[in-house]
């Protein structure tokens, strides 16, 4: 396309709607044009909105209706535009567009979610998603033996269907899953003819190397393949029952009495009593107990922000931060650094204490802020309750942290039963 006044050829990567080369291009085209009395040009309009398609046209008008509606930004309804023009030509009025498509099709710059959102709501968008998930299935139970490929792929399937009595499952975890059940049953197509012929000191064997999350996953797949195997009737007895879904977490037993001793002491100085009380009440990172900043507490009512999150303030903080705020103000009264924590290389400027400042002082007591922190996290699960919910509701922790924290809760807590005398 070339300049509308010079008519040098404009830059490719440009703004869709411009139409001079230059500033004084435009400049000059709009003195020429009141001096000669003519119009302004027509405003650039998407090319979708004037396309000769009716089906591409009309869509394109929804999606600037539905734009202004959501208060979409103008690149956003341009590229969403794009895309339609995209995967609508050369379609008929009634084929929908599968959403593999509007997926891999469109330039990057195209929101899909937007773009699907327009197709669905014109009803032009078919999710084929669940059919891509079917034939992935298909694809990766093809290269088992076939002993193992049937019981597997049924199981994938009743996961991405659910039945009468199971839910259906996410994509997500369906391949989480079979990220974690393949290499066993690759390993024991080249032992065994049929899944059947699988033992438990076999399943034992293979998770013997496993450790954490990996473990536990793994452990959860082959429980749930092996019940549904049993319960299909393809196996005649199910070698996981009762396996658990892995060893106790070792990095999240609770502090024993010395190392909470330990830190007791160390809570002499003001600074490691501020670290120390945000770890182990509101099980705070080192991040965010180095980036807090004054203006997120609020001592008089007792509350503080943390992450974004406002919360109440402990006793042991509220007492802490007083000491420390005290100390603070009058050992250096004219700092402006925001930050609640300060050390004498930071007292001048407006950055947050190091890592190191941090790190080193819970080291001399041979503790670490991660370590009071999973403590506190597994406390609130061991005296709250193991509820992944309530514990990254509280802590902010992901919902995967917070199961794997209730898991040991669980596990602690039914060891505690086992271990009680009365039963
Ligand atoms: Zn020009």
């Amino acid at each position: 396309m070339n300049c509308q006044h010079c008519g040098s050829p404009l830059p490719t990567k440009r703004r869709r709607d411009r139409i001079y080369c230059r500033r004084s291009c435009s400049a000059l085209a709009s003195y020429y044009r009141r001096k000669n009395g003519q119009p302004l040009p027509p405003r650039w309009q998407h090319p979708a909105l004037t396309a000769s398609d009716p089906l591409v046209r009309s869509a394109a008008l929804h999606a600037q209706q539905l734009g202004q509606t959501h208060g979409w930004s103008p690149s956003t309804t341009n590229c969403v535009l794009d895309g339609l023009i995209t995967v609508l030509d050369g379609r008929s009025a009634d084929e929908r567009v599968p959403l593999s498509e509007v997926r891999t099709r469109p330039h990057r710059w195209v929101s899909r979610p937007r773009l699907a959102e327009v197709l669905a709501d014109l009803e032009l968008l078919e999710d084929d998603s669940i059919m891509a998930v079917r034939s992935w299935i298909d694809r990766v139970t093809s290269d088992l033996a076939p002993g193992f490929a049937d019981p597997t792929r049924r199981w994938l399937l009743v996961l991405l269907d659910g039945d009468a009595r199971a839910r259906p499952r996410s994509p997500s975890t369906i391949y989480v899953y079979v990220g974690s059940a393949r290499p066993f049953l690759e390993d024991w197509a080249t032992r065994y003819d049929h899944l059947r012929e699988v033992t438990r000191s076999d399943i034992v064997a293979g998770l013997g190397p496993l450790r954490g999350s990996v473990r536990a996953n793994a452990t959860k797949a082959l429980r749930s393949l092996f019940r549904l195997a049993k319960k299909r009737g393809l196996i005649f007895t199910n070698p996981t029952i009762g396996l658990k879904a892995g060893p106790v977490d070792f990095v999240l037993l609770p502090m024993s009495d010395m190392e909470i001793d330990a830190v007791e002491q160390l809570a002499a100085a003001p600074a490691e009593r501020v670290i120390i009380a945000r770890a182990a009440e509101n099980a705070a990172r080192t991040g965010t107990i180095r980036h807090l900043t004054l203006d997120e507490v609020d001592l008089a009512n007792r509350r503080i922000i943390l992450g974004g999150r406002r919360q109440r303030l402990g006793d042991l903080s509220y007492r802490a931060l007083r000491l420390w705020l005290d100390h603070r103000r009058v050992t250096w009264p004219h700092t402006s650094n925001p930050h609640v924590l300060v050390s004498e290389k930071t007292v001048h400027g407006a950055s947050p204490v190091s890592q190191r400042f941090v790190v080193l002082r819970m080291s001399r007591a041979g503790c670490s802020v991660d370590r009071i922190r999973k403590d506190r996290i597994l406390h609130e699960a061991l005296t709250a309750g193991p509820d992944p919910l309530h514990l990254s509701l509280v802590f902010g922790v992901s919902h995967n942290t917070a199961a794997r924290y209730a898991t040991v809760a669980e596990h602690l807590l039914s060891d505690e039963l086992e271990q009680s005398p009365e039963q």
